[in-house]
């Protein structure tokens, strides 16, 4: 009874997309530890970008992602990236995402570091809400099987045989998974596992993210044996609004690309001290500035001014944004917005190849919890939705390639699926294989909690880094993970999986002695030619915990 094809960990945008595609060949168990539609999907505001305007190209797109990943992009997945993005646009819009359309046709907005139009969107500033609401309806209208509340807690994974690679002969037999209700746990066996739990953005004090955004499926693939790739790129957005007892709200990208403008507490525009593109500079730069700005003026915020732009535009481009000030007494139209930086999006994750597969056989990771090599050291603003919707559906078609072999309707470059043997040397001089170092306890440490996590985090691994603060915190969290309690709740597993996460994204930029893309390290404050190759975190001895 506990049997599926596909069992899929998350019912965010990767999560949902992959089952309703999945479900055309075999059953599919979607697993997600709270309501179908909690997750980050449903908070973005600015949209999904693809080359469908008339000046623009796959190649521009392309181009645009590569300039804003800081020579780390994998450029053969960003050419998948930009090219396959049409078509996965169109299976949304098959599924009925209503995206906004001007005289006919998709329309498309402009957003920071984007050469071009690009950025497609529904409801104004509401995408992710549209996204979500309609593929999770299309789940349930479908004989795809959902256990809402239910928590992955670990892989289960079988060695193999005789294999000329030892990663390869590891195979994922299924999951284990905790029913946040009830207590009770369950075991549920698959061909193919995919874990499409999103990213890792609760690390942090300040953060836009969801709060079941906890880092498990990073966690859950560490603990099983797979790669971790280059934790330490983390994305602060740079405007997130700052008032007073209000739960952070992004003030989306899109209202700087529209012409908002940045001024500190003492009215003046800053951001052209910085930088030449000013506003619409890299979000690293632009939320480098903000703190620097912050530092200077003495205060934990600045300010975001639309009042010069015409109303009507603020209130139709931007409804969401709009109504949620409003209703917390701002009225952007002609009040100052208070914002500061604040944890968006991790650039790093579970370490796959460009069909979504890990290192260990039948397990696959898509969407945030993935790290494709299309991001590099920077998001381009918009490329994550893609990202899990262009990845997600290559994971169906190799899946669906490894049940059929011979199966000849996949285009040719959906079969193309460098094994890991083949990926490893073709990236061998470009990565950093490590593991997790010891590390004395220290013989006092801060209590171990989530808000005492979240503020070291914030305050020594956040926006700024350096050497000092970064062994400061690694060694508090190595202390705190040596008496680690056996979890038994909802709680206590995420607060296991984001300490595990917090270690690897500290170790990560530790190593890392360069600053590049969101990587900001005042000890290194300059890109390194040394340190243009990506990190990955192995466990030692993954194949005791095999099961
Ligand atoms: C405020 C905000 C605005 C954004 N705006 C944009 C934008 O305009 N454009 C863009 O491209 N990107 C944007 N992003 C980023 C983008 O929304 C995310 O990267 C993307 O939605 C991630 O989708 P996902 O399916 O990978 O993960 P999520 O949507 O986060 O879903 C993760 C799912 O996994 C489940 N889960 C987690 N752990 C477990 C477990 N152990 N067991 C079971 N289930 C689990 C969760 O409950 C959830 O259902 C924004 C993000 C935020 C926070």
């Amino acid at each position: 009874m506990n049997h599926y094809d596909y069992i899929i960990v998350g019912s965010g945008i990767a999560g949902l997309y992959i089952a309703l595609l999945a479900i055309e060949h075999g059953s599919v168990l979607i697993l997600t530890k709270g309501s179908i539609d909690d997750c980050n999907t449903r908070y973005a505001q600015g949209g999904i970008a693809a080359a469908m305007g008339r000046d623009d190209s796959p190649e521009l797109h392309f181009k645009d992602t590569m300039a804003a990943g800081d020579g780390l992009c994998d450029a053969e997945a960003v050419r998948i990236l930009a090219e396959e993005a049409a078509d996965c646009i169109d299976d949304l819009i098959k599924f009925g995402v209503p995206f906004d359309t001007l005289d006919g046709e998709i329309s498309l907005a402009r957003e920071a570091a984007h050469s071009v139009p690009r950025v497609i969107h529904a409801g104004g500033d509401a995408t992710g809400e549209h996204i979500e609401v309609t593929l999770s309806r299309q789940a349930r209208s479908r004989p795809v099987k959902v256990l809402e509340y239910c928590l992955a807690n670990q892989i289960l994974v079988e060695n193999g045989k005789a294999s000329p690679s030892r990663a390869q002969a590891r195979r994922v037999k299924g999951v284990r998974a905790l029913d946040c209700r009830t207590g009770s746990v369950e075991e549920y066996d698959c061909h193919f596992l995919i874990l499409a739990a999103g990213g890792a953005g609760r690390l942090f004090k300040y953060t836009t993210n969801s709060d079941v955004v906890t880092g498990d499926g990073i966690a859950l693939a560490f603990e099983a044996g797979a790669g971790i790739s280059d934790m330490e790129f983390f994305q602060f957005h740079p405007t997130v609004l700052r008032l007073p007892g209000v739960a952070p709200f992004l003030i989306s990208e899109a209202v700087r690309g529209e012409g908002g403008i940045l001024k500190n507490v003492e009215g003046h525009r800053f951001m052209p001290d910085y930088v030449a593109e000013a506003e619409l500079a890299p979000r690293d730069v632009v939320a480098r500035s903000i703190v620097y700005e912050m530092k200077k003026t003495h205060s934990d915020r600045v300010f975001l001014d639309v009042t010069h732009l015409p109303a009507r535009l603020i209130t139709t481009r931007f409804p969401h944004i709009y109504r949620f000030c409003r209703e917390h007494g701002l009225d952007i139209t002609k009040g100052l917005i208070p914002i500061a930086p604040a944890a968006h999006y991790l650039m790093g994750g579970v370490k796959v190849n460009e069909c979504g597969e890990t290192n260990i056989s039948g397990l696959f990771a898509a969407g945030e919890t993935a790290w494709t090599g299309v991001h590099g050291a920077n998001r381009l603003a918009s490329n994550s939705l893609l990202e899990s919707v262009v990845f997600g559906k290559r994971v169906v078609e190799r899946t669906e390639s490894i049940a059929k072999p011979t199966i000849a309707s996949i285009p040719l470059q959906s079969r193309k699926c460098p094994a890991e043997e083949e990926l490893q040397a073709k990236q061998r001089v470009h990565e950093k294989l490590c593991f997790l170092p010891k590390r004395e306890p220290l013989p006092t440490a801060p209590l171990f909690n989530l808000p005492n996590l979240q503020s070291l985090m914030w305050e020594k691994v956040g926006i700024i880094r350096s050497g000092e603060s970064l062994s400061e915190a690694v060694n508090i969290l190595a202390t705190w993970q040596r008496p680690l309690p056996q979890p038994t709740d909802r709680p206590s597993y995420e607060l296991n999986n984001l300490v595990l996460c917090a270690r690897l994204m500290t170790e990560a930029a530790l190593l890392r002695e360069e600053s590049r893309g969101a990587h900001f390290r005042t000890d290194f404050p300059q890109p390194s030619p040394a340190w243009q190759k990506h990190t990955i975190f192995r466990r030692k001895n993954a194949n005791r915990t095999s099961n």
